[in-house]
């Protein structure tokens, strides 16, 4: 069996959207007044990586680009068994859109040097453009696999299953390969005890945790300023509207049958007239 394979898996640290994140008066995000988690989405890019490293052999890295805090999700990746974790952090990022976002992170993935395969998760919960995965795989003139829910190894060939418009596709590449891992993938499993045992013990020993988790900047990995940052986004938010709590006054209804809950609901909507089916 081909393999060990190089794996490298894409993770976002975002609001947690049931914290009060507040909205700055340009229209982003005030990032820093909300809660933080990992994207809910990228916890089944980690499934797929941890998961292809189980069962063909390899080594798998969580590749992260924020502020100096989205260290929490690398080691949250690394209680799940990743095998190290690389941050790019640096201020002249702030403020970057999609574009210069995946310009960023291209520079990593070349600075990391040769992988066989890059897990994605679909989309974030804060941009929400699902964009970076096909914007990097571009960018690295990578085949890209999007909407992924099923993935092999074969003959050391990829060979997937992805959703499309009406149906499910099959479809094999070669590697390197980028892969969108969609929410329709196994659930990201439990974190292993071991695992939460050893960031303990590394949030302990900070000099031994730098040997898992390396924050690197824009220098490093040799990046263009001009092409990070707001100077390197040419999306404008152009207005911003909050929405309303989610919530509200709800009423629940109850009833022996279908037939009175729907009237019920339909006395209530003050609608005056009902057509039978
Ligand atoms: C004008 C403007 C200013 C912005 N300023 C900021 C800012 O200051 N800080 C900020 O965080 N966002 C900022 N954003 C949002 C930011 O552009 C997007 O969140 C980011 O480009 C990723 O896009 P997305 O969230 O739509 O990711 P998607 O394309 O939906 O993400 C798909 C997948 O790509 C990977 N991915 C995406 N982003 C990252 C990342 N940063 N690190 C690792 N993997 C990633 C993940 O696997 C994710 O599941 C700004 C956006 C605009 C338009």
């Amino acid at each position: 069996m081909p393999g060990p394979y190089d794996i490298f898996v894409l993770v976002k640290q975002v609001p947690d959207q049931s914290s009060k994140a507040g909205i700055n008066p340009d229209g982003t995000i005030d990032r820093a007044k909300a809660k933080r988690m990992l994207n809910p989405f990228d916890r089944y890019a980690l499934q797929a990586a941890l998961y292809t490293k189980k069962h063909y052999g390899g080594r798998v890295t969580a590749v992260s680009m924020g502020p100096p805090a989205a260290n929490e999700i690398l080691l949250e990746a690394l209680e799940h068994g990743v095998d190290r974790g690389v941050l790019l952090s640096d201020r002249r990022l702030a403020a970057s859109d999609t574009l210069a976002t995946a310009y960023a992170l291209h520079k990593v993935i070349k600075w990391l040097g040769p992988f066989h395969l890059i897990f994605c998760g679909l989309q974030t919960t804060d941009g929400d453009t699902a964009q970076v995965g096909p914007q990097l795989a571009e960018r690295l003139d990578l085949p890209q696999v999007t909407y992924c829910e099923d993935f092999e190894i074969e003959n050391d060939r990829a060979k997937a299953r992805r959703i499309i418009e009406g149906g499910i596709q099959h479809v094999k590449s070669d590697m390197p390969l980028l892969v969108t891992v969609a929410n329709s993938y196994h659930p990201l499993e439990y974190k292993a005890f071991r695992g939460a045992w050893k960031v303990q013990w590394l949030q302990r020993h900070p000099e031994e945790l730098k040997k898992y988790i390396t924050v690197i900047d824009l220098d490093t990995v040799s990046a263009d300023p001009e092409r990070c940052g707001l100077k390197g986004s040419p999306t404008i938010v152009a207005h911003t509207d909050k929405v309303g709590d989610i919530g509200g006054n709800c009423k629940m209804y109850e009833g022996a049958s279908t037939h009175d809950l729907v009237s019920e609901v339909i006395k209530a909507s003050n609608i005056k007239e009902f057509v039978k089916a």
